[in-house]
């Protein structure tokens, strides 16, 4: 199982936790989270709302426990994931 494409919805209280479960793919800035450039096929950091980029095949099945992890972790739940099957 791999995650395609992760992005975070309105409303992150910039807590830090996602970045301290997964510093791979989450950066906590002073209003928001982003999604890494690093990671996305698109180069792109951005909180990844809107456009849903996906993340580089290797990243999203090395990663996906990690970015699971972080979403179950933030506390108001806007960490927010595709899989494949
Ligand atoms: S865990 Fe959730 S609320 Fe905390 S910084 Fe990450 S996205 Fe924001």
């Amino acid at each position: 199982m791999a995650v395609t494409a992760v992005w975070i919805e309105e409303g992150c209280i910039v807590c830090n936790a996602c970045e301290t479960t997964c510093p791979e793919v989450f950066k906590v800035t002073e209003d928001s989270c982003v999604i890494l450039g690093e990671v996305r096929q698109d180069g792109e950091t951005s909180e990844n709302r809107d456009e849903k980029n996906p993340l580089k095949a290797d990243e999203g099945d090395d990663l996906a426990d990690q970015i699971e992890e972080a979403a179950e972790g933030c506390p108001v739940e806007v960490i927010k994931f595709e899989l494949d099957d």
